[in-house]
């Protein structure tokens, strides 16, 4: 079986007013859940739109990322309060949290992102995370969510620093992708990947005007928004499990075995994991096009403010054992590093990243 997509995607300057029937449709009691304290206000906007509905609304917070601690205890609130669905009103962590909790408790999950940061609000998998942001595992969940709303009037107001997160973490489809999947036969793979590779074309062309110039009047910013957050989250969707993550997302999950005071975004990471995954592509795969692909991106990535370097992160791997840390984690057993169609080994990972490392270092 795959789970394609949401059941219902609202999208636009008025999405949320337009979901709010088919989610009484739905529900009676909802819970809303949400995490940052930027974001609250909206949250109560969402409350007292429901509330006006006649709706029995609960509302609660994330205390952390989407980890366990969190989740045993908002399951409890769900059952004790007898919610009938999930709203979840956030980033890609409070999305992930409330589609894993509608799932374990067979609930609608209705997803309502407050950023373009990642795909999260489309897709039927959970990250989770240590209370602390180590990345543990991701869940595959039995759906999609039933209802997605992408409300631009919220997005607009999320962070620069999101929109950019996004645009790295969409990006990565299509490094991913072509490099793991490319020969996979099956058609709708292939125009998975195809998807992806104009997805990233259009992140290029468009993506240092979204983040200059976040309006709903930029057809730039409304592109990018839909792009990161929902055409991103189609092509994981249609491609499959194999069309999802290789080198990127696995040094991704590496670096946040490392606790970072910067506190970096999932697409910040993610960024920063393509490019080593395209020097890896250079040194072990002889790809020719590598550094051409680097220069590229770490051109927009440095229009976007985006980091370019693990340093950038806050993170020293010449210290505290983290080079041998974030290399073990990237080859471990379970990693999509093995995804790559080339070996690729722990030595591999440390040469380099001292390598990328350094060269930055001289670059700053
Ligand atoms: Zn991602």
């Amino acid at each position: 079986m795959q789970l394609i997509s949401p059941e219902k995607i609202f999208r636009g300057n008025s999405a949320w007013f337009q979901a709010l029937p088919q989610i009484k449709k739905i529900s009676k009691r909802p819970l809303l859940l949400g995490r940052s304290l930027a974001t609250n206000e909206i949250r109560q906007q969402i409350y007292k739109d429901l509330l006006d509905e006649n709706f029995e609304v609960y509302i609660t917070n994330l205390n952390f990322d989407c980890c366990y601690e969190d989740l045993e205890r908002l399951e409890s609130i769900v059952i004790k309060n007898k919610c009938d669905s999930i709203i979840a009103i956030g980033g890609g962590k409070v999305l992930d949290a409330g589609k894993f909790l509608a799932d374990s408790l067979s609930i609608p999950a209705i997803t309502v992102p407050l950023s373009a940061s990642t795909c999260a609000g489309w897709t039927a998998l959970s990250n989770i995370y240590s209370k602390e942001g180590q990345f543990i595992k991701d869940i595959e969940l039995k759906s999609c969510p039933k209802i997605m709303v992408l409300e631009h009037e919220f997005i607009k107001t999320a962070p620069k620093r999101t929109l950019a997160s996004g645009i790295a973490d969409a990006l990565a489809k299509w490094y991913e992708s072509s490099l793991t999947s490319s020969k996979v036969e099956d058609g709708l793979v292939q125009q998975a990947i195809q998807i992806s590779r104009v997805l990233r074309d259009q992140l290029l062309i468009d993506g240092e005007s979204a983040y200059h110039n976040q309006s709903i009047q930029n057809v730039s910013w409304s592109n990018v928004v839909e792009g990161c957050a929902l055409t991103a989250g189609l092509i994981g969707g249609i491609g499959g499990e194999k069309c999802r993550t290789a080198a990127a997302h696995a040094i991704h999950n590496a670096i946040t075995q490392i606790i970072s005071t910067h506190k970096p975004l999932h697409g910040e990471i993610v960024g920063v994991g393509i490019l080593l995954q395209l020097r890896l592509e250079e040194t072990k795969n002889n790809n020719k096009l590598a550094n051409q692909s680097i220069k590229q991106l770490v051109l927009l990535m440095k229009k976007l403010n985006l980091p370019t370097s693990i340093a950038d992160l806050g993170i020293n791997v010449f210290e505290n054992n983290n080079l041998q840390k974030i290399a073990e984690f990237t080859c471990r057993d379970k990693s999509e590093i093995h995804f790559l169609p080339f070996e690729i080994n722990q030595q591999d990972i440390i040469e380099t990243i001292i390598n990328f490392e350094k060269q930055k270092i001289k670059i700053a």
